[in-house]
């Protein structure tokens, strides 16, 4: 440890801190959640799933990142309709049981399973409902993308969904969603119409423009606060036979890429709404062998007419093509993006600004370059997706959002931002979240000295420590939804049971997910390091 420690000193203090807490040790007496499974396994016995069962393991790998799979719950129950989540929920909120509720898995922090809890997976209530002549789908919970475009193609109709195939829907549209159609029509929850939930004493409701109007507000960015959704009425549009994209990516170098960062910032400014063309940045790095430093253009135009390259040099690859919104989000799952690791994302907003991409791509090379030749299979990734003035008033007609006024307060065009690190070995974990959480810091600090900053927390990218709601949300619409889920939840069942997801902070202050995992190591995201 010593000569390690001289070499790479980062990844000898992640290794020290690893080795003092073990990893997924259930450390509540568990009577309860017996309870819970045996009550549930007489009521509905083809839905409960025991460890060892085929079913039990096969949802257990089905998760997107690594440090999921890892996490026992004590059962698994596969709802098959509304009532059956009501009839779960009813038991788990009498006895008293944590529980988590899983929709795609996608979840890139450990926020949709339980260590020795019971976890609701929602893969059964996969109906897709296209009703062509209201323009309008609705959508269970259980389904991924790739079904609901399969769904909907040959009606010529799309919704504003994910960009993953494999993605849930569950978890996108309550976390906003980010779209190929947020251009013209804003983020995913923009567009839903009609919420049918499950609360947490049991009631089935709908929640829209006319009946809970401010349970409907509030569930835009929802998570894991209100209930269980069980159906998402969503607005459909008319998609054009053919779309046009693909990725090209090109070779980093000091000489090239500063100016294709700078061509990107330009067209997403200028030209990507006009086009109906979402561009996203993605500066790479990983380790085959040798070194590989990759900066890609993922191009998706709902238009099926070309746009031109961003940079002069020769791409190593070029794969845009005319061709379907579904061939071209399926694309993706065939890319190393989709590969099942380990994983840790941090998310941060900022205003369209080159020089501060590359100064971040800089730096992330001076922090990992010391870890790279010890952490197995690493992988890192800059995300840049822009989100320009149209996408963010796109909002504006359909009832608003919680989160809409804090995007406002910058007048400037933005950029969300994703760092995404994975690796294989669970020994690195803490290196690689001590590593990620540094560059995240510095690259915050960065942001505001050069007075690019906003404050927006992308709740589908951000990891468990980063403070959503009180940064995504303004002080009067977080006490609005205080409020709103003091009506719907009034015992506070959801945030002493639910693990995972966000939290809305409690009237004191204190977030009711911190409390209830912090004081009670029932908690889903194994938290050794912090
Ligand atoms: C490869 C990849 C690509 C991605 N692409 C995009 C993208 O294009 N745009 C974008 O905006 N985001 C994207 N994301 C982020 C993604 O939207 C979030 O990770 C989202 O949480 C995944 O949803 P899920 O249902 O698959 O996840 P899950 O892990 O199943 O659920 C996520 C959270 O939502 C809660 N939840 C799920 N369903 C329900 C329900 N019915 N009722 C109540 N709570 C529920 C869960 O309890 C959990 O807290 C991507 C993520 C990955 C890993």
């Amino acid at each position: 440890m010593k000569m390690l420690s001289l070499l790479f000193p980062l990844l000898a203090i992640a290794l020290t801190e690893a080795s003092q807490t073990p990893l997924n040790v259930p450390t509540v007496p568990n009577d309860s959640v017996q309870l819970c499974c045996t009550a549930l396994s007489e009521a509905l016995p083809s839905l409960v799933h025991l460890p060892g069962s085929a079913e039990y393991e096969h949802q257990q790998h089905t998760y997107f990142i690594l440090q999921h799979t890892d996490i026992q719950p004590s059962c698994r129950v596969s709802p098959a309709t509304t009532s059956d989540v009501s009839f779960i929920m009813t038991t788990l909120t009498k006895h008293s049981c944590p529980f988590a509720v899983r929709s795609g898995g996608h979840m890139t922090w450990a926020g949709s399973n339980v260590v020795g809890g019971v976890t609701l997976d929602l893969g059964r209530l996969n109906e897709i409902t296209v009703e062509e002549e209201k323009g309008l789908v609705k959508l269970g919970p259980g389904n991924k993308w790739s079904s609901v475009y399969a769904a909907m193609e040959p009606y010529n109709l799309t919704t504003v969904g994910g960009r993953m195939p494999e993605v849930g829907v569950g978890g996108f549209f309550l976390g906003g969603g980010i779209s190929l159609l947020s251009f013209q029509h804003g983020f995913g929850s923009d567009n839903i119409l009609n919420y049918e939930l499950v609360l947490s004493n049991g009631t089935i409701l709908n929640a829209n423009a006319s009946s809970h109007p401010d349970l409907f507000w509030a569930l835009k960015l929802g998570s894991s606060n209100f209930g269980i959704v069980t159906r998402f009425d969503v607005r459909a549009y008319l998609l054009k036979p053919n779309v046009w994209g693909g990725i090209r990516a090109y070779p980093i170098t000091p000489s090239d890429t500063p100016t294709l960062i700078s061509n990107w910032v330009s067209f997403a400014q200028s030209a990507a709404a006009k086009r109906e063309e979402l561009q996203a940045l993605i500066l790479g790095r990983w380790r085959k062998g040798a070194v590989e430093e990759v900066a890609t253009i993922w191009h998706a135009s709902l238009d099926d007419v070309p746009s031109s390259p961003l940079s002069t040099a020769p791409p190593l690859v070029d794969s845009t093509r005319k061709t379907t919104l579904l061939d071209l989000v399926d694309d993706l799952q065939s890319s190393d993006f989709a590969d099942k690791k380990r994983n840790r994302w941090f998310t941060l907003t900022v205003k369209l600004d080159a020089p501060f991409i590359w100064d971040v791509f800089e730096h992330a090379k001076e922090i990992f370059d010391e870890l790279e030749l010890e952490v197995d299979g690493m992988h890192w990734d800059l995300a840049f997706q822009p989100v320009t003035e149209g996408f963010v008033t796109a909002s504006e007609g359909t009832g608003g959002n919680p989160f809409r006024k804090v995007l406002m307060e910058s007048e400037d065009d933005l950029a969300i931002a994703c760092f995404l690190f994975s690796w294989t070995d669970p020994n690195h974990d803490s290196a690689m979240n001590h590593a990620s959480r540094t560059l995240g810091a510095w690259s915050e600090s960065l942001a505001r000295q050069r007075g690019i900053f906003n404050d927006f927390v992308y709740l589908n990218y951000a990891n468990d420590e980063q403070d959503v709601y009180g940064r995504s949300v303004s002080k009067g619409d977080l006490e609005r939804m205080k409020e709103v889920k003091g009506i719907y939840d009034k015992e506070g069942a959801l945030g002493r049971l639910w693990r995972g997801g966000f939290k809305i902070p409690g009237n004191d202050g204190e977030s009711i997910k911190g409390e209830g995992e912090s004081k009670v190591h029932y908690e889903s995201a194994p938290r050794s390091e912090l």
